[in-house]
C-alpha cells in the first residue's frame, strides 16, 4: 500500500487524513494489537497490544513508588449525588458518562454512574480517612478503568472504555500540592519521552481545556505522524475545590480545621496509538525496544532444516539473549524468510536477526533494524552485544527522528488569523501537514473559541519553555498575555 503521508508526493489534505486513519487501522490490525468488540466503542487489547500497556504501566508504577505513592483501588461504580457536589465536576462529564439504573430487577433508587475519573469517590472517602496534619500528605494512585462515552471512536485513543492510571493526593497546603503537581508532569515527561521514545511539549492549560473541576491543569502535548496533537497526559492542581465538597479537613499544628489541597493526575493506553501515530511508518507498525513485546526476532534462512547446526546456532543465540533480559523470538515455523520478515515487520519488531548456511560459514549473522533500510553483518561471537547496542541506538534514534519531525513541523512565523488562514490553504494545497503553531494569546475565551470555529485549531498547551516569545493575539491583535501551542487535536 502506497502511504503518501510518508512520501514526498503530492497530495490534498483530506485524502491524506483519510490515508493516515486508514493506515492507522490497517497497521494496529495487521500487528494484531486490538479487536473490535459488540460493544460499540469498547475494544478488546489482544496479548501484543495489552504488553504495550504492561510496559508502559510497569515503567510508571516504578516511578511513582519511586517517588512515595502507593496504590489502592476503589469501585467503578458511583452515586449519582457524588457527582452534583461539585458543579463544574458534573458539568464537565455528564454528557459523557453511562449509567447503571437497575440491578437484580430492581430500579435502584439512585442511579449509579461508571466512572470516568474517581475524584468524587476518592473525596468522600478521603474526608474520613484524613484527621490531621499527621495524616498528610496521602499519596495513592490506582490503576483502572473508566468509561466515557464517546460518539466517535478510534481505537487507543479515544474509546468508551479505556485503561489508565488516576493519581490522587492530599496535602498540607497549596505550596506542597503545587510541588506534586509539577513533580507527576515531570515523570510523565520522562516517561514518555524515554521509554516511548515520544518528544512532549509540557506546558499549562487554558481555563477553556482545563480539567472539569479544576484550577489549574498542566499537559504534556506529543506531534502525530498527521500533525495533530495528543494529550499524553495531565497533572491537575485542584485547590480546596474539591476538599470543600467533600468536606476533606484536618487539624492542623494549632488544633485548627483546614481543608487539605489536593491533586490528581493521569496517563492512559492512548500513550499506545501515540507510539503507533508517532513511530508508524509505510511498512506499519514500529516499535520503540523498550516496550516492544518481541525486542529481537531470529529466523534462519536458506536450507537451513538440512543443516542442523545453523538451528543450533540460533538457539545458542536465543538463550544468550534471554538471559541477558531480551524479550528474543524463534521463528523456526515452516513459512519462507521472506513472509516471516514480513509478518514481524508489521508488528514492529526492532531487531531481526538472520542466519543461513552462507552466514555460518563466514562466523557472522546479517541484523537489521526495523527502522533501517540495511542489514549489516554481525560477527557471531559479537552477536549478543551488537544487538543489546542497536536495541540502545534504535531506541535515541527513533526519539530523535520523532523530535526532528516534530521541530519541521513547528510552526513559529504565524501571527495572525490570516497568515494562519494562508497556512492552512498552503497546506492543503502543497500536501503537506499543516502541524503546530505557535502563536500569542490574549487570554480571553472567545478569540480561543473563534479560533477553533475557524481553524480547528485548538490550544494544546501553554509551554514552560516558549521557543518564541509572541507579543500579539492570533485572533484580535492585542496585546498577547500568554505564547500558547495550537494544533488540530485528537
Ligand atoms: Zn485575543
Amino acid at each position: 500500500m502506497l502511504f503518501l503521508l510518508f512520501s514526498q508526493e503530492e497530495k490534498t489534505m483530506s485524502e491524506k487524513t483519510n490515508d493516515f486513519s486508514k493506515w492507522y487501522i490497517d497497521t494496529i490490525q495487521k500487528a494484531d494489537l486490538m479487536d473490535y468488540t459488540p460493544v460499540r466503542g469498547c475494544i478488546a487489547f489482544k496479548p501484543d497490544g495489552y504488553e504495550l500497556w504492561e510496559h508502559i504501566k510497569e515503567e510508571m508504577d516504578k516511578r511513582f513508588k519511586e517517588t512515595g505513592h502507593r496504590n489502592a483501588y476503589f469501585p467503578m461504580l458511583i452515586p449519582e449525588s457524588f457527582f452534583q457536589k461539585e458543579k463544574d465536576h458534573i458539568e464537565g462529564f455528564s454528557p459523557e458518562l453511562p449509567w447503571v439504573t437497575e440491578a437484580a430487577g430492581e430500579k435502584l433508587e439512585e442511579r449509579l454512574a461508571l466512572r470516568p475519573t474517581s475524584e468524587t469517590m476518592i473525596g468522600h472517602l478521603y474526608s474520613s480517612w484524613i484527621k490531621s496534619y499527621r495524616d498528610l500528605p496521602v499519596l495513592i494512585n490506582q490503576w483502572a478503568n473508566v468509561f466515557r462515552w464517546e460518539k466517535k471512536t478510534l481505537p487507543f485513543i479515544r474509546t468508551s472504555e479505556f485503561l489508565w492510571q488516576e493519581g490522587h493526593t492530599a496535602h498540607v497546603d497549596e505550596e506542597d500540592a503545587r510541588k506534586e503537581t509539577m513533580q507527576m508532569l515531570t515523570i510523565y515527561k520522562e516517561v514518555v519521552e524515554g521509554l516511548l521514545a515520544i518528544p512532549v511539549y509540557e506546558g499549562q492549560k487554558t481555563p477553556l481545556e482545563r480539567f472539569a473541576g479544576a484550577i489549574d491543569t498542566y499537559s504534556i502535548e506529543a506531534m502525530m505522524k498527521d500533525g495533530k496533537a495528543v494529550q499524553a497526559g495531565t497533572s491537575h492542581y485542584l485547590g480546596t475545590k474539591f476538599a470543600e465538597a467533600f468536606e476533606i479537613k484536618y487539624l492542623n499544628k494549632e488544633n485548627k480545621h483546614e481543608y487539605v489541597h489536593t491533586t490528581s493526575w493521569g496517563t492512559s493506553t492512548r500513550l499506545i496509538g501515540s507510539v503507533i501515530m508517532v513511530h508508524g511508518d509505510e511498512q506499519g507498525l514500529v516499535l520503540p525496544p523498550r516496550i516492544a513485546p518481541t525486542q529481537v526476532v531470529l529466523i534462519p534462512v536458506g536450507p537451513w532444516k538440512k543443516n542442523p547446526a545453523i538451528i543450533e546456532k540460533l538457539d545458542g543465540i536465543f538463550a544468550a539473549l534471554k538471559a541477558e533480559g531480551i524479550r528474543v523470538r524463534l521463528d523456526d515455523s515452516d513459512q519462507s524468510p521472506g513472509f516471516k520478515f514480513n509478518e514481524w515487520e508489521l508488528k514492529g519488531v526492532p531487531v531481526r536477526i538472520e542466519l543461513g548456511p552462507r552466514d555460518l560459514d563466514n562466523n557472522q549473522v546479517l541484523m537489521k533494524a526495523r527502522d533501517e533500510a540495511e542489514k549489516v553483518s554481525v560477527s557471531i561471537e559479537t552477536v549478543v552485544e551488537s544487538i543489546k547496542q542497536e536495541l540502545a541506538t534504535m531506541q535515541t534514534r527513533l526519539f530523535e527522528k520523532a523530535k526532528a519531525f516534530r521541530e519541521e513541523h513547528s510552526h513559529t512565523h504565524i501571527d495572525n488569523m490570516d497568515q494562519l488562514e494562508q497556512h492552512l490553504k498552503d497546506s492543503e494545497h502543497n500536501g503537506t501537514i499543516p502541524g503546530w503553531v505557535l502563536a500569542g494569546w490574549c487570554g480571553e475565551n472567545s478569540c480561543e473559541e473563534s479560533v477553533k470555529e475557524k481553524t480547528k485549531f485548538t490550544t494544546r498547551n501553554i509551554p514552560f519553555n516558549v521557543p518564541v516569545p509572541k507579543q500579539t493575539c492570533l485572533h484580535c491583535g492585542e496585546k498577547a498575555t500568554h505564547t500558547v501551542w495550537f494544533a488540530r487535536a485528537y
